[in-house]
């Protein structure tokens, strides 16, 4: 397997991009690429490599953000909400799908859920030459040396993810990969290696969020081994899944990654409280 744990204490560099071009991959995902000074050097750590983007308020050309001190994050972020309101770029979370440093060129695949959220509205209508912060953070795909197979498994939020870790695997790894989707209009080819087997799951209207996911897995003979398992997506989703591997497949818990991409009914925002923001205000 080429892809291997990596973490590392270094700084999380920040850069300002621009955007060189807009792609509609499917009805609900659009691919958008950012260039810009520096992007060769991004430290590409992960194949589910997260980045926090940074969307400019109204009226600003572009996203300005506190200096990273070392790795001192906690500090950052408390510089990050006393920045005042209309200075303060809206923050979520992504993943870098796919990075070309000899081109200073990074992908970002957005799914597109309507516009509620800054992050979906901003990407729904990107055009070129808008400005777009982002810094690289860690990533979650921490698999061990060699393990028997991989179990990965997510929503759309979590495709982009999904196909980058699936790409770095070589020929001869084995994996289990689902993919619940809202519509199935949103399926897209995906490049895998032979030992790979892709299921994509259709979630009904009025069912919850990895239903799909968890009636599929116990219809699921598993290979033999214990598996490392990697999942993402909605909370609920993730926690369900989580669940039934633990409870029902007896997987050890320190087999499986697992991150809550997106909460239903909940901004990504609303983690930081009005008390948060009157603190660090001082
Ligand atoms: C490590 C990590 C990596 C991620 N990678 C990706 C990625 O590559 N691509 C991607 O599209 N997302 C990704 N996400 C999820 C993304 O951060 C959230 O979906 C985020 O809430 C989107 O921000 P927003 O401004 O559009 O909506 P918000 O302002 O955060 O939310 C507004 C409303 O929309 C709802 N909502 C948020 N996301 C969705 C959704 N996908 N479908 C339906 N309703 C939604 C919320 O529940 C809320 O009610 C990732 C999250 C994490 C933590």
């Amino acid at each position: 397997m080429s892809a291997r744990r990596t973490t590392d204490g270094t700084a999380f560099p920040y850069f300002v991009t621009k955007v060189l071009r807009t792609r509609r991959v499917t009805p609900h995902l659009v691919r958008i690429t950012v260039g810009g000074e520096g992007l060769s050097e991004f430290p590409y750590r992960s194949p589910d490599q997260w980045v926090k983007l940074f969307f400019p308020p109204a009226g600003r050309a572009t996203p300005e953000i506190p200096e990273m001190d070392g790795d001192d994050v906690p500090g950052w972020y408390r510089r990050y909400l006393a920045m005042p309101d209309g200075v303060r770029p809206t923050m979520r979370t992504f993943t870098a799908r796919a990075l070309r440093p000899e081109r200073g060129e990074l992908d970002i695949e957005f799914v597109l859920h309507g516009d509620a959220g800054p992050a979906s509205r901003w990407a729904g209508n990107a055009h070129p030459g808008d400005a777009l912060g982002v810094l690289a953070a860690q990533g979650g795909f921490t698999p061990p040396e060699d393990p028997p197979w991989l179990l990965i498994a997510g929503d759309h939020t979590a495709l982009p993810a999904i196909a980058s870790i699936l790409e770095s695997l070589d020929d001869d790894d084995r994996a289990l990969a689902f993919v619940e989707l809202d519509d199935a209009a949103d399926e897209q080819p995906l490049t895998t290696g032979r030992g790979v087997r892709l299921r994509w799951l259709h979630r009904r209207p009025d069912a919850a969020p990895g239903e799909a996911l968890v009636e599929a897995l116990r219809h699921t003979t598993f290979p033999l081994g214990t598996p490392y398992a990697w999942l993402a997506g909605e909370a609920g989703l993730v926690r369900s899944v989580r669940r039934h591997l633990v409870g029902g497949r007896q997987l050890p818990k320190d087999a499986i990654s697992f991150t809550g991409y997106w909460r239903m009914g909940k901004a990504e925002s609303d983690a930081y409280t009005d008390e948060e923001l009157a603190e660090a205000r001082g």
